[in-house]
């Protein structure tokens, strides 16, 4: 915990990564465009920089969370020289793509570059639940897993720098239309009177529970056979029933009817037959 360590972006989720480091008694150097942000680090023990470049003069690694791909090179372009030699660990969310550009770009000028992804809220940081997922530099990952591990648990996906916001994205991906399935089924029961909240208390464990399915779904998707006995077919559950039930109660079709195209290409495919993990095909190829 002597490593000094700089911080740059105070939004919501940097003054979290900071203010974990703070309590963990590291020398924190912190920095926000706009000034004024820094009051309760400041207090906890941080030491705010008036611009980037004076807070990445301590030496250590520089963490930086910005809002965007764009606001991570506007910062750090100018700096480029000062940073030669040093490690960057960027948790800004950006494309794999972008990433890679980043990665490149600090290679270029002898930069080591690890880039990562938050699965978790800034409330979570430093808690039991919240993941981190990194790719890009293995050194810079080894040399400060403990630092990073105050956030909250550390995986490495390799030296492709792209990899950590592909899962995070993926993982995203699957946040979100889970999310919009659950506000599907509280607008289907709101017109019955049924307070969103009083869903949100049966729907959170049975879709917990659900959670279970994957691996089962996984197993047959990785086996490549979808023709496993046992499973539901795509013919009986083509979700007609959650389709009528939703038109009833006069809800927009769309998250359901989402799913139900997924299940409807296979079935014009031959594949009715077959079960639920099929609709992987539907969606892997864009074709
Ligand atoms: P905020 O909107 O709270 O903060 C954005 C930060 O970026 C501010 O410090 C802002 O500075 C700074 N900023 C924006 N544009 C520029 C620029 N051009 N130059 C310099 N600084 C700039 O966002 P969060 O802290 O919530 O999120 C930060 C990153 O973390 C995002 O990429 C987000 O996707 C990611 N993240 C956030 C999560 C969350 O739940 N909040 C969860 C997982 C990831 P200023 O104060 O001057 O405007």
């Amino acid at each position: 915990t002597n490593t000094p360590v700089t911080v740059l972006g105070l939004g919501a989720m940097g003054t979290a990564l900071a203010g974990a480091l703070v309590g963990a008694g590291h020398r924190t150097t912190v920095w926000n465009r706009s000034p004024g942000r820094a009051g309760a680090l400041v207090a906890g023990g941080a030491v705010a920089a008036g611009t980037a470049a004076e807070a990445i003069r301590p030496g250590g690694p520089v963490v930086v969370c910005l809002l965007d791909h764009a606001s991570v090179h506007e910062v750090l372009d100018p700096l480029a020289g000062e940073l030669s030699g040093r490690a960057v660990v960027n948790l800004t969310t950006h494309s794999p793509a972008q990433s890679r550009e980043l990665g490149a770009w600090a290679a270029a000028h002898g930069i080591a570059y690890l880039d990562g992804g938050i699965m978790a809220v800034p409330a979570m940081i430093g808690g039991p639940g919240a993941a981190l997922l990194y790719s890009g530099s293995a050194p810079v990952f080894e040399e400060h897993r403990a630092l990073l591990e105050l956030w909250g648990d550390a995986t490495y996906f390799g030296d492709d720098a792209g990899m950590a916001s592909l899962y995070d994205l993926a993982l995203l991906a699957g946040m979100y239309v889970m999310f919009a399935g659950f506000l599907h089924g509280a607008a289907m029961v709101a017109p019955a009177g049924v307070r969103a909240t009083d869903f949100a208390a049966l729907a959170a464990p049975w879709l917990s529970a659900m959670t279970g399915g994957f691996q089962g779904y996984a197993e047959i998707v990785d086996g490549g056979d979808y023709t496993v006995p046992g499973q539901q077919s795509l013919e009986f559950s083509d979700l007609g029933d959650i389709l009528a039930a939703g038109a009833e109660q006069g809800v927009a079709d769309d998250a359901v009817a989402m799913v139900q195209r997924l299940i409807r290409r296979q079935i014009d495919a031959g594949h009715g037959k077959e079960g639920f993990a099929r609709i992987f095909e539907s969606i892997r190829n864009s074709a």
